[in-house]
């Protein structure tokens, strides 16, 4: 893995803001490792958990391992503030193979982005989780199709592929201090990182817009500056339009 330029970080960023929010997460893995380390397979088709050890990876590599965030209470409202170490993400054992998981007469593998992506416009929870199994299946006859299957067939089904690959969803534990109410919240991180990326890149724009305007200095010369010499002269460009 390697860290970004500035310059590279704007166009990871500019290119993102025209994909699909899973095409982000994978865009900023790919940019962040070198042609030779991802040419092993795409990045489309790991398994959630593999991306999700890889994103908490670039996630450390662009803005360090403390992770923090908020949710809010389902029940009372209250902004519950949370830290997380994606070291405990990243660092997680990769589970045994085989990532598959045989329920009743069907085998199911877990899913990757790519299956997510195919789901990308149904609104119907339930339709989403049984076309998930559908695409999931691997073997198929008349009466194991997912939409024939039970309640309980399909809640065992998701229940043994989040055991065989435990960080494809990340799950934090709240306790409100307001209502007490104990709930179980899911992070995206992908959806998380790419904030982080915006607001990064936004910061950087004006940043250059301030240099730019203070100085007639080129977008690709501020960039190519060390953040401790930009920041030296944002201080003077704001000292002046103080003064
Ligand atoms: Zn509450």
């Amino acid at each position: 893995m390697r860290t970004l330029s500035n310059a590279e970080f704007l166009e990871l960023w500019e290119h993102g803001c025209r994909m699909h929010p899973l095409d982000r997460a994978l865009a900023a893995i790919r940019a962040s490792f070198g042609p030779h380390e991802t040419a092993e397979s795409s990045a489309a088709d790991w398994p959630l958990g593999r991306r999700n050890r890889v994103l908490a990876q670039v996630r450390m590599l662009y803005f360090g391992p403390s992770l923090e965030g908020w949710m809010v209470c389902p029940q009372c409202g209250e902004k519950l503030e949370f830290q997380l170490d994606c070291r405990e993400i990243a660092e997680a054992p990769s589970p045994e193979s085989p990532q598959s998981v045989s329920v009743g007469a069907g085998t199911y593998r877990v899913p990757t982005s790519r299956d997510l992506a195919l789901l990308a416009g149904e609104a119907d929870a339930e339709r989403a989780v049984l076309q998930l199994l559908e695409h999931c299946t691997l073997q198929k006859d008349g009466n194991n199709a997912a939409k024939s299957l039970t309640a309980d067939a399909v809640d065992e089904i998701a229940a043994r592929l989040a055991e065989a690959d435990p960080m494809a969803e990340i799950t934090l534990g709240f306790e409100c201090p307001v209502c007490r109410h104990a709930s179980q919240e899911g992070l995206d991180l992908a959806a998380f990182l790419w904030s982080e990326i915006e607001s990064r890149a936004r910061r950087l724009l004006s940043e250059v817009h301030a240099l730019a305007a203070a100085y007639g200095w080129a977008e690709a010369t501020i960039l190519a500056m060390s953040d401790v010499r930009r920041a030296g002269y944002l201080r003077m460009v704001h000292g002046m339009a103080k003064a």
